[in-house]
């Protein structure tokens, strides 16, 4: 009886505190940026208040270390580009994990698509974007997996005419002038600085009593010149899939890391925004495309 007295008191506060909750957010005027969680007329008012752009924060489920979630580059990406928007509005996409991860595969968790999927589904996300009004789409990786996978992707765009304009914006990248860093090599991934980000954004999910437990050193066991590109690179340098060492991470390097990448993410917004001119020249090129005879210097 106490139980279900409780419950029905819980819901009517419930219900008063979502009935609140709304109408608060109603007068502010304050729209979700999340575009699941607005509905289908406030998601219109969304768009023309981003002016079109939206953002696609990319990650991955892979493995991230023995001491870090496997959602990482999601739950990071995430954030950063969330706490974007709450500065300079964009609506943002859903969760989107379908990257380029094969070099993770003898791991637990990961989830690799093929090649094919990756490319097919991240068009037809953009697409989708598109011809909801997100016509400047800005995707923001978070994943060092797809560096090269993106970069691809934008050039594809060329192929055939799209009526919009693809933006990427690469990683977050340590810079210079923080707090100093304890460990010295190199810190490629669920090492310090990864660490000290996940620190930040999601504290809970950090088991950093177990970033000892395997080794992250770089083990070497291919010998090729720099300039010369194996697939097998990274399994055969980081077969653990962890790549430096996270016992050191600290939250204040985590909260120099995630400022600047939050201000690289508002920065790309702006410019996105401002930006007049790809249209325009992706259409002129597509144009001339058709008929490359007549094209003259
Ligand atoms: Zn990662």
């Amino acid at each position: 009886m106490n139980c279900c007295k409780r419950s029905v008191i819980a819901s009517v506060l419930f219900g008063a505190l979502v009935f609140s909750g709304a109408m608060g957010a109603r007068a502010q005027g304050k729209l979700s940026p999340k575009w699941e969680e607005l509905t289908a007329d406030d998601f219109r008012s969304g768009v023309q208040q981003s002016k079109g752009t939206c953002v696609l924060p990319f990650g991955i489920l892979e493995k991230h270390g023995p001491h870090l979630p496997l959602g990482t580059d999601l739950l990071n990406v995430r954030y950063a580009s969330l706490q974007a928007v709450a500065e300079e509005y964009a609506v943002v996409f859903p969760e989107y994990y379908f990257g380029q991860i094969f070099e993770a595969k003898h791991e637990p968790g990961t989830v690799a698509y093929s090649l094919e999927l990756q490319l097919r589904l991240l068009q037809e996300t953009t697409d989708e974007m598109a011809r909801n009004g997100c016509k400047k789409i800005l995707i923001v990786n978070g994943h060092g997996g797809n560096e090269h996978l993106l970069p691809l992707f934008g050039q594809a765009q060329m192929d055939r005419p799209h009526d919009y304009v693809v933006y990427i914006l690469d990683g977050e990248r340590s810079k210079p002038g923080g707090p100093a860093k304890k460990s010295t090599g190199i810190d490629y991934h669920a090492g310090e600085n990864e660490t000290s980000n996940t620190m930040v954004s999601h504290p809970d999910l950090v088991h950093l009593d177990r970033a000892t437990r395997e080794s992250g050193a770089d083990q070497k066991r291919v010998n090729l010149p720099e300039d010369v590109y194996t697939g097998i690179w990274w399994y055969a340098r980081f077969p653990n899939h962890y790549s430096g060492d996270g016992s050191v991470a600290t939250k204040e390097l985590g909260e120099w890391n995630m400022k600047n990448w939050i201000e690289a993410i508002i920065e790309a917004l702006r410019a996105a925004k401002a930006d007049d001119q790809s249209l325009r020249i992706q259409n002129e090129f597509y144009e001339k495309s058709k008929h490359p005879l007549d094209t003259r210097p």
